[in-house]
């Protein structure tokens, strides 16, 4: 089994080429950001990703977690792993110097979180979670919450978790039944949470739930939600850890992977009522939940980057490892690496990789400039940029992430489909990524309805205009000039398929949602054709000033693969856009109904 080796070349390339760390390093915010410390950054993240995380990856899927005596059990190597993380203040990098927080971009912070997920999923979703929370807290909570938790979460002292779905409210959370009901300074929280995770565990001190709630007046629907914090153990005014708090794991879900992460049934108020605090105010939780879930949606996609990053590591390895048959051009055996289709699946997953990793930080780049611009202006059309593109890191990514880790299980042949390998752990560990923080059903109608149509095809405008400029740079280059071309193909099409989706979502009400899937899918691969080539074109320039890295060259063959092989595939997902909706709707519950009826 391969061990995993961060990829901190590519990180720091894309870093520094596509999500523009150099110009975000020229703002007062973040002068701190040299290349200096993002190499040292990098360099040590990528030590303990490799030597204390990836290690417990295995063991992990293995032993699972198991309930005892109403306490989550974690697998061996867990707990050190995290201390370890705790102690290095790596949960602290992006966030405000007032609560400990080491002021840095979010986007170097998105490079060490791969690494995280990339070493153990798993485990690495406590630290995601609980930087989503320490987001919420920060932009919606009060002086005085956030002078009370922020510290001790931002330092990886306590955890956070997310809570949202109920029996009856996952993808639709306006249904949600939780209730809270005042009480003095605080509320008193009730009601059942479904799947969350690593809602339970003896990581950390404290674990600080996030929790939507209803409050006994509250409108119906959307409007009557409300955010509480509610910590596992109560903290007394000085700061100390005080009783338990009246929340409990009820059970722990058997699930298809991320054997190792606690998704834990939570019981909230079984006694007298678990005692919460109001983050933002009263029916705005879901609009402060947002803050939350647009950073985790960010980080789901990452993840997609991370699991294909260690499914593409372990397929390479075998690939040079398992001999088996002579390739052509060749007199003896040899590894199979040297087959052209091994080449071609391992290319696959490799630009998939890339491209969705700068697509991703790419995006995160956004949000840092937009924290960090002085002209309100440029910072509202950089949040815009990152919101257009959140759905697509989520979704498309995630959606490749399939492919990739699958590729990765095919390249093994029948060792691929026996757990020895590791290659069946990350095939089964990133089918949750899809359904996770919004299924990809919901990002992909969050793309064309939230991003697309009520904007009037603004952003979407915005970013094809983006793609444009990228081109005629790429065409200037003789060796990227054919390339550029192909995706002035694809580019075309995305206009006049947007052009579409725009004009005929007001006639026909069916057909954004029967076409949001392949839509989502059509600019995905559009988007990461784009961020390839601008890799390319980057590398190609590192090149001519006389660097001879082969990492420059590799990825310029990277783009061009991706643009022969993997961009024509934008020409399915339009076509099937343009055919709308009618053939979906025409089918009936009967007619789905009908061979077995
Ligand atoms: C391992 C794991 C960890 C999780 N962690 C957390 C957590 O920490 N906190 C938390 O709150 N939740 C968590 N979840 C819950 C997760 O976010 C939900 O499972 C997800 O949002 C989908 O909700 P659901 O399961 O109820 O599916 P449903 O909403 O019932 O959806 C079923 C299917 O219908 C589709 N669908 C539903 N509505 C629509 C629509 N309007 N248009 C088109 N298609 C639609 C969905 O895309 C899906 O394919 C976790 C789930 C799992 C499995």
């Amino acid at each position: 089994m391969a061990d995993y080796k961060a990829p901190v070349k590519d990180m720091q390339f894309i870093l520094e080429n596509i999500s523009r760390m150099p110009q975000l390093a020229q703002l007062a915010t973040f002068e701190d950001a040299t290349p200096d410390m993002i190499s040292a950054i990098l360099e040590e993240a990528g030590r303990v990703s490799a030597e204390v995380i990836a290690p417990t990856n295995v063991v992990g899927d293995e032993q699972g977690v198991k309930l005892e005596n109403g306490t989550v059990k974690i697998p061996d190597g867990f707990a050190q792993a995290y201390q370890q993380y705790a102690e290095g203040g790596w949960g602290s990098l992006q966030f405000d110097p007032e609560y400990g927080g080491q002021g840095l971009p979010y986007s170097l912070s998105t490079s060490v979180m791969e690494m995280w997920q990339s070493a153990n999923m798993s485990w690495g979703l406590c630290p995601l979670l609980s930087q989503g929370a320490v987001e919420a807290l920060y932009l919606n909570g009060s002086d005085e919450l956030k002078n009370a938790y922020l510290p001790n979460m931002v330092s990886g002292e306590w955890t956070g978790t997310m809570n949202l779905t109920e029996p009856g409210a996952g993808s639709d959370l306006s249904v949600i039944r939780s209730k809270a009901v005042p009480e003095g300074d605080h509320y008193l929280i009730s009601g059942q949470k479904i799947f969350i995770t690593w809602g339970d565990h003896e990581m950390a001190d404290n674990i600080i739930h996030l929790v939507l709630a209803r409050l006994p007046d509250a409108p119906a629907g959307v409007r009557g939600i409300s955010l509480f914090l509610v910590p596992k153990f109560l903290v007394s005014e000085n700061g100390e850890l005080g009783e338990r708090n009246d929340v409990e794991v009820a059970s722990l879900e058997h699930k298809l992977g991320i054997h190792a992460s606690a998704t834990c049934v939570m019981a909230f108020g079984e006694n007298a009522g678990a005692v919460g605090y109001l983050i933002g105010q009263e029916g705005k939780g879901l609009a402060c939940m947002f803050t939350m879930m647009n950073n985790a949606r960010l980080a789901v996609g990452l993840q997609g980057v991370a699991i294909s990053e260690r499914a593409y590591q372990q397929a390479l390895w075998y690939a040079g490892d398992r001999t088996q048959g002579k390739a052509v051009g060749f007199k003896e055996e040899g590894p199979i690496l040297r087959h052209a289709d091994i080449r071609r699946m391992l290319m696959t997953m490799k630009s998939f990789t890339e491209a969705g990793r700068a697509l991703a930080y790419d995006a995160c780049g956004s949000l840092d400039f937009a924290h960090a611009l002085e002209d309100k202006e440029l910072a509202g059309k950089e949040k815009a940029r990152a919101a257009y593109l959140t759905p697509i890191v989520k979704g498309w990514c995630t959606e490749v992430a399939q492919e990739v880790t699958s590729l990765g299980v095919q390249i093994h042949g029948g060792m691929g489909f026996i757990e020895e390998t590791g290659a069946a752990q990350h095939f089964r560990d990133a089918r949750i990524l899809p359904i996770y923080e919004g299924t990809n059903s919901i990002q992909a109608l969050d793309l064309v309805g939230r991003k697309t149509l009520s904007d009037n095809g603004v952003a979407a405008e915005s970013v094809m205009e983006e793609i444009s400029v990228a081109l005629a740079q790429a065409s200037e280059s003789a060796r990227f000039k054919e390339a550029a071309g192909k995706m002035q193909s694809a580019l075309d099409v995305a206009k006049s398929v947007t052009a579409q989706l725009l004009s005929e979502s007001a006639d026909n009400e069916y057909f954004s949602g029967a076409v949001a899937y392949n839509y989502m899918m059509m600019m995905g691969t559009l988007c990461g054709g784009w961020q390839l080539l601008r890799s390319g074109v980057a590398a190609e320039d590192k090149q001519a000033q006389g660097d001879s890295d082969p990492y420059l060259e590799a990825k310029q063959l990277t783009a061009l693969f991706y643009v022969d092989q993997v961009l024509p595939r934008y020409l399915s997902y339009s076509a099937v856009v343009t055919t709308g909706s009618d053939s979906i709707m025409a089918f009936t519950d009967e007619h789905l109904e009908a061979a077995f009826s």
